[in-house]
């Protein structure tokens, strides 16, 4: 960005609560947005475009390829892009980005927790606080960002954690990478992973997640089996492991259709520490796949692109591995 003229900031808006100012839709534009925050013309020289106008909840894979799609075409020609939206779907979308608008221009998410016509409402600060970093030169290069209650977090880390607070957000167990506190943007980390570049050539897989857990039942399995899926995503507990009884169909459903397996806590899949029946070393050798540092619905979300690239078994565990 040059240091001698005003940034120019391009504001989406794709729905969620803080396009809201009553229980029924998200009806506020991104004009609505902006006009409602004059400090942003202090910051930079704003343009607005809206994308979607729905609860996030409702958003659909191409809703979220549509954001991804207008999010990099605005950073070719802005220094920075604000993305608004729902909070209950916001690192769905925030990975997507991740996965799809690979850019040097910062492209920020953001949301908010209360109403527009609720006491406290923290739509616009969150506004404020997102336009900030997208026009700083410290977010350029650091991939996808969140930014919730001051707060800036890493996409591919970042997992709604509350149902109603406004501090609703953590990217435990790193933390965000920076704040922002008055009108500075600070950065105390920068991402070290790189995110693997996928594409979306449209539809909308059926990928269904699995929650397994004690007493797991081969009915439950077999009746989504049974279904019309193109893929599975199963959130296991521990490292990744399943009820020893399940394993065998399991091994013969990842015969068909990509079956990925993913930590319902934190950390990652294990690969090499449990080998009895269920255990993630009988899964991989059953030729499922694991999700590594993913979470099932980030897992759901990849496998989805994937997929709708016809992307066959090897190439999603080889894609997975990246992860
Ligand atoms: N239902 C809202 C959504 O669109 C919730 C929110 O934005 O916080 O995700």
């Amino acid at each position: 960005m040059n240091a001698s003229r005003r940034p120019r900031l391009i504001i989406l808006a794709a729905g969620g609560t803080i396009a809201m100012s009553d229980a029924a839709a998200p009806r506020l534009d991104a004009k609505a947005l902006a006009a409602a925050l004059p400090q942003l013309s202090d910051i930079a020289d704003i343009e607005t475009r809206d994308v979607v106008a729905k609860p996030s909840a409702s958003l659909m894979l191409e809703d979220l390829a549509l954001i991804a799609a207008s999010a990099l075409e605005a950073a070719t020609s802005a220094d920075g892009v604000v993305v608004t939206h729902g909070t209950d779907t916001l690192e769905e979308t925030a990975f997507t980005l991740a996965l799809l608008a690979q850019t040097q221009t910062p492209i920020v998410l953001t949301a908010a927790m209360r109403r527009a016509d609720q006491p406290g409402a923290d739509g616009p600060a969150n506004l404020l606080a997102a336009t900030r970093v997208a026009a700083s030169e410290a977010a350029r290069g650091k991939g996808i960002l969140v930014v919730m209650d001051d707060e800036i977090h890493a996409a591919p880390l970042i997992r709604k954690t509350h149902s109603f607070r406004t501090h609703a957000f953590s990217s435990a167990p790193f933390g965000p990478i920076g704040y922002v506190v008055e009108d500075r943007v600070r950065f105390a980390l920068a991402p070290a992973a790189a995110t693997p570049r996928l594409t979306y050539g449209g539809g909308a897989p059926v990928v269904p997640i699995l929650e397994a857990g004690p007493g797991f039942e081969r009915e439950t399995l077999a009746a989504v089996a049974a279904g019309a899926i193109d893929g599975l995503v199963l959130s296991l507990p521990g490292a990744g492991h399943v009820a020893a009884d399940a394993a065998p169909d399991l091994g013969r459903l990842a015969e068909r259709i990509p079956v990925v397996f993913a930590r319902a806590g934190g950390g990652e899949t294990l690969r090499a520490t449990y080998g009895y029946p269920g255990g993630e070393m009988d899964l991989i050798a059953r030729g499922l796949i694991p999700a590594q540092s993913l979470d099932a619905r980030k897992a759901r979300i990849a496998l989805q692109l994937l997929l709708s690239e016809r992307a066959d078994i090897p190439l999603v565990r080889k894609t997975f591995a990246l992860f």
